[in-house]
């Protein structure tokens, strides 16, 4: 336990668990990649890929090449990709890394090639294209155009042609069989028998049949959350997602307050009634968002009570008038379960009017994180 009010717990049986979810669901030929970009979606990097690679995971991705360094000098030896590129000053790391770059550019390839000569080396890299997306990567026809080029170039190599969806969170999306189609194309134009394929995210391998290819790239499934928002198949007694975090402060101040009481800057809550309120110290600093003035709730001696006025850098109120017994020092769940309730990253998310993945970026990463022994 650390010295901050506010804790993140980080279960390793849980992100374990989510692996196998994910390698069960991928035959046997088809290597998975952990993304653990974000700083492992706020879980750490470091423990979250150590976690993953003791339960057989292949391959990490990151985003830029400094990631990929720290996680290389942690002792993680399974490939690691870098999903963002280089410039002329970071190019080196890749060969002294040993990191897979995804190129998207024929400058890059370029780069890539004089340093690989230089060093009297080949590297392997990885084609970005845009199938749909609308993101990063190569339109099709400019795809042709950098393969040959890395063809022609020595010192590097074409070993691996990837692509992204965009809405394979929703399975009835019909977005994704044409994002799907475009990238099959461009794979039997590009790509030989010794070239690894990968296109799907953590809503693909659950929505997107056959579009597992060489290699998935789970996410946020990983770290026990559903793309959708939805909460799952907890309640079946089916295989499903657990989630790897929970966040918990502890109450500073207990105090009991009039009727026509303004609460917080603004005073944008105003008390009905005498009323008692608890003061916390997490605040936006902490990731939990301005946004979630007065909308979300808290877990307090095993009931939900509601934050009330606006959410400061470092404080915010919860309403306790309808509990009794409440102490200052009580433990407050914000993220995950106290007795029979349980707060999600996706409700979170909805008070705030975002996404779990960003919640649990925010909460995670702002935060003293702490780490349950694995089972
Ligand atoms: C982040 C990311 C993923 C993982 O997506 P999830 O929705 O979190 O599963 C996969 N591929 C790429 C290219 C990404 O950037």
């Amino acid at each position: 336990m650390g010295d901050s009010w506010n804790q993140v717990r980080i279960n390793p049986a849980a992100l374990k668990n989510n692996f196998h979810f994910f390698k069960n669901r991928a035959d046997d030929k088809t290597r998975v990649m952990a993304m653990v970009k974000a700083d492992g979606y706020g879980h750490g990097m470091i423990e979250a890929a150590k976690v993953f690679a003791s339960a057989g995971c292949d391959a990490f991705g990151v985003a830029e090449i400094s990631e990929g360094v720290a996680l290389r000098q942690s002792g993680i030896v399974e490939d690691i990709y870098v999903l963002l590129g280089c410039h002329q000053e970071n190019v080196a790391k890749y060969f002294e890394f040993n990191l897979v770059p995804i190129v998207f550019d024929i400058a890059s390839i370029e780069l890539l090639s004089r340093e690989a000569t230089n060093r009297n080396v080949e590297i392997g890299v990885h084609l970005k294209v845009d199938c749909g997306m609308g993101r990063i990567g190569v339109v099709a026809e400019e795809a042709v155009v950098l393969k040959q080029r890395i063809d022609q170039l020595p010192g590097i190599n074409f070993t691996g042609l990837m692509s992204h969806f965009p809405i394979s969170e929703i399975p009835a999306d019909v977005s994704s069989a044409d994002v799907k189609e475009r990238f099959t194309t461009l794979c039997d134009a590009l790509g030989n028998p010794e070239s690894l394929l990968h296109i799907a995210n953590s809503g693909a391998v659950l929505n997107v049949p056959g579009s597992s290819f060489g290699m998935i790239r789970p996410g946020i499934g990983l770290y026990g959350y559903y793309p959708d928002g939805q909460p799952g198949l907890e309640d079946s007694g089916e295989e499903h997602l657990i989630p790897a975090m929970s966040v918990t402060t502890k109450i500073l101040q207990v105090k009991r307050v009039p009727a026509g009481s303004g609460i917080s800057y603004g005073h944008t809550y105003v008390t009905q009634k005498e009323s008692v309120l608890a003061v916390l110290p997490i605040g936006y600093e902490d990731g939990y968002l301005r946004a979630l003035s007065n909308r979300a709730q808290v877990l307090i001696h095993g009931k939900r009570v509601p934050i009330r006025g606006r959410i400061c850098m470092n404080l915010c109120m919860a309403d306790i008038t309808d509990l009794e017994g409440v102490c200052s020092g009580d433990e407050v769940v914000i993220l995950g379960t106290q007795g029979k309730e349980t707060i999600t990253a996706d409700e979170i998310g909805q008070w705030a009017g975002t996404i779990s993945y960003e919640v649990l970026c925010l909460l995670g990463n702002n935060n003293e994180r702490t780490y349950t022994k694995q089972s």
